[in-house]
């Protein structure tokens, strides 16, 4: 039995951590990737909103975050597979069979990219899916490129592949693009990128090692025709990762969880924190500054101090 379990190990998980050893309690972190550190490890771009500090990327600012977790005192169990939670009695199921259990769990495990769920998009893994413009536009220097999304960072990808691409295709759903308005003009004022709102990406088109086209229908398109890319970069929002949870706490309609002011969720003694329970202001400091609240909140309540 340990004191808190937190799922999840990216910058709320780890600051929670952090936190609930500083306040004495026994905590053990389950992370199922390899690593942890969530999304950072997909930021290539520098971090200079961090109050006090400023990286080059993602992983420059988990190495600050982590120096001093090989000698923390809270347990972290990587590559861990949960197989199901029951969040009243605070018990979780390994897919390795072993079963645990907490006074208090707190959930931060973030969210992950949406996806558009068209034929194509997962073939062409390598072979022509853009995973970040500012990672890999030198590889898409030359060739015409389709940006699907039109939230800011759609737009943010659009304008640094336009930088060094012939055309880029900007493809949303929406009538009006949701980015914020200076990007939107410096979208406008950019001559080689094409916007094309109420569409939708159909198919994701090409040979045995990369792609050749994408497949658009418009609204009020009869049929769907084909504008020739070599690269497709997607960024159509995120969906929290949820699923565990499902039907056990409040949620809203896209999955998020409903905390309060002290990141309780529905369930007395369940904590959610990070991007997971924050659909509003996804950002690094607020998921460590969640983390925080939680395990003060946790400590508090168990009379450890
Ligand atoms: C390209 C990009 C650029 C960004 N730039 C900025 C920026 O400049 N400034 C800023 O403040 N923010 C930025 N962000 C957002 C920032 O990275 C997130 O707000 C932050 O990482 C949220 O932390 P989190 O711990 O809540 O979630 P995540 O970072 O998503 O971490 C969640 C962790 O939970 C784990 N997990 C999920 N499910 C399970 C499970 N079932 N069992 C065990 N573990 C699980 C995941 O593997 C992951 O390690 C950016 C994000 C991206 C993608």
């Amino acid at each position: 039995m340990h004191d808190v379990i937190i799922i999840g190990a990216g910058p709320a998980g780890l600051s929670a951590a952090f936190w609930c050893e500083e306040l004495g309690l026994d905590t053990l972190v389950l992370e199922q990737a390899e690593q942890v550190g969530g999304q950072l490890h997909r930021v290539y771009n520098p971090i200079g909103n961090y109050l006090g500090l400023k990286t080059r990327n993602g992983r420059e600012l988990l190495e600050l975050f982590t120096k001093d977790v090989d000698e923390a005192e809270f347990d972290l169990w990587t590559e861990v597979s949960v197989a199901s939670v029951d969040l009243k009695a605070k018990r979780i199921a390994l897919h390795s069979g072993e079963s645990l259990q907490a006074i208090a769990l707190v959930i931060a495990t973030g969210v992950r990219p949406r996806e558009l769920g068209v034929p194509g998009e997962k073939e062409f893994i390598g072979k022509g899916m853009i995973e970040s413009g500012t990672r890999d536009r030198h590889l898409f220097a030359g060739k015409d490129v389709c940006v699907v999304g039109g939230g800011d960072a759609a737009v943010e990808n659009a304008l640094l592949l336009a930088e060094v691409c012939p055309t880029v295709t900007l493809v949303h759903r929406g009538k009006r693009l949701r980015a914020r308005r200076e990007l939107a003009e410096r979208l406008r004022s950019t001559h080689c990128i094409t916007v094309f709102t109420e569409s939708v990406i159909t198919r994701i088109i090409g040979d045995e090692d990369h792609v050749e086209a994408v497949e658009v229908l418009r609204k009020q398109g009869l049929k769907p025709f084909q504008i020739a890319v070599r690269g497709v970069l997607i960024r159509i929002g995120v969906a929290p990762n949820t699923e565990l949870f499902k039907e056990q706490l409040e949620m809203d309609e896209k999955g998020f969880v409903a905390v309060n002011s002290e990141q309780e969720t529905s369930v007395p003694m369940v904590f959610a924190i990070g991007d997971v329970s924050n659909p509003l202001a996804p950002t690094i400091s607020s998921a460590t500054g969640a983390g925080a609240t939680a395990a003060k909140v946790i400590a508090n309540r168990l009379n450890v101090r």
